[in-house]
């Protein structure tokens, strides 16, 4: 198996899958109980808590579990909005954003909110200055994201967060591509609330944290329940998947300089062997180390991926997420629909081999010289 989709999910190593078996059989106890089980299971929870918020640059009491990076975004967009609503009802964010930013932002239009989306330019970026000349008055909310999880563009969250300086609109970004794959930490980037999640870097699916602070004060509960998670985000804890990140976000953290070049090496070393393929086009900046889009014009993504997948090699068309759609990022970058229609998203993780790029550029090569082009 060649598995080159690692912005879509990563597998689990041995020493993460160990650390939520201890919990699920061991330090099972409901971490609100009040006996001993229950105390050690808190304890364990807690020092998970402060992994990754060690990690993110945060206190462990600015960090609340999520059940996805999803729902981090989807929360933080509605606390910053009801945080701000005597500022206004008007939102910047971009085009290229993930749905779980972007549904959630269609949404709230739909329920009077107003939102202005900023375009990105031929590779995939989006300047500061257009994002701030698109902050009103009653701007209550700008969301940008971190890493573009098509491109692997990378945003200026932070001189973002520099011109908002004096001004009402809180800022969340969605660092779900970014975290442990792109240097920052909340403070870094200046941003008010940042969501991240596990199942990017090694973690368990089903688990995800948002950093609220900054300017963010008395959030907006998510849920509303018992006392878990200071009362913002109650039910019990899912403590086997958050003991499965913070084992993850742990190695990556230990391990972060060797893995970032071997992402960059793999993105690299992909890059030329790829770029061998004629007719080939490589999209965006793949400013993120582990992410690098290409096309074949003419040639439709899914009958790639589709192609591939038998012979063992896994690539995405665009997002896991758009599931056959024409991606709104390459509309938006102004994409001709033959080239957007033949993008393929190719995505690297510390297992990755040379090996495995090159068994994708042989049947890249092979698709490409044994199927006519159909658009
Ligand atoms: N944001 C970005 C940029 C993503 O790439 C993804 C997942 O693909 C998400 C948000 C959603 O994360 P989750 O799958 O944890 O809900």
């Amino acid at each position: 198996m060649h598995y080159l989709d690692h912005a879509a999910t990563t597998p689990v190593p041995q020493a993460v899958a160990q650390a939520m078996l201890e919990v699920l059989t061991k330090d099972f106890g409901n971490p609100s109980s009040q006996y001993e089980l229950g105390r050690a299971a808190r304890a364990r929870l807690e020092a998970d808590r402060a992994v990754i918020a060690g990690t993110l640059g945060c206190r462990p009491e600015q960090l609340f579990f999520t059940s996805c990076g999803t729902e981090g975004d989807n929360w933080a967009i509605r606390a910053a909005l009801y945080q701000n609503r005597r500022v206004g009802k008007h939102i910047v964010t971009t085009a290229v954003e993930h749905s779980a930013v972007l549904a959630c932002v269609k949404r709230l239009e739909q329920e009077g909110y107003m939102a202005s989306y900023i375009k990105p330019d031929g590779q995939g970026r989006v300047s500061a200055e257009q994002v701030l000349s698109a902050v009103r008055e009653d701007t209550a909310l700008v969301s940008v994201m971190l890493v573009n999880n098509e491109t692997g563009a990378r945003f200026p969250v932070e001189e973002i967060a520099a011109g908002l300086e004096g001004r009402p609109a809180l800022l969340h970004t969605d660092a779900v591509q970014g975290f442990l794959k792109v240097p920052f930490t909340v403070k870094s980037l200046g941003a008010d609330y940042v969501a991240v999640s596990g199942h990017k870097l090694g973690g368990p699916k089903g688990i995800g944290a948002l950093y609220i602070g900054g300017r963010a004060k008395n959030p907006l509960p998510l849920l509303f329940g018992g006392g878990q998670e200071s009362g913002l985000r109650p039910g019990t804890e899912a403590a086997a998947q958050i003991a499965g990140f913070a084992r993850a976000a742990a190695l990556r953290l230990e391990r972060l300089e060797e893995v970032g070049a071997h992402l960059a090496a793999c993105r690299d070393y992909a890059r030329e062997v790829l770029g061998k393929i004629p007719d080939l086009r490589f999209i965006g900046p793949a400013d993120a180390p582990h992410i690098l889009s290409v096309s074949l014009p003419g040639y439709p993504s899914q009958n790639i991926v589709n192609e591939l997948s038998g012979k063992g090699i896994y690539i995405s068309a665009g997002s896991a997420c758009h599931q056959g759609k024409a991606s709104h990022v390459l509309t938006a970058m102004g994409l001709n629909k033959r080239a957007a229609a033949g993008t393929v998203r190719v995505s690297f993780g510390p297992e990755t081999s040379f090996a495995d790029i090159d068994a994708l550029a042989s049947a890249l090569l092979e698709h490409r010289n044994t199927r006519f082009p159909m658009l």
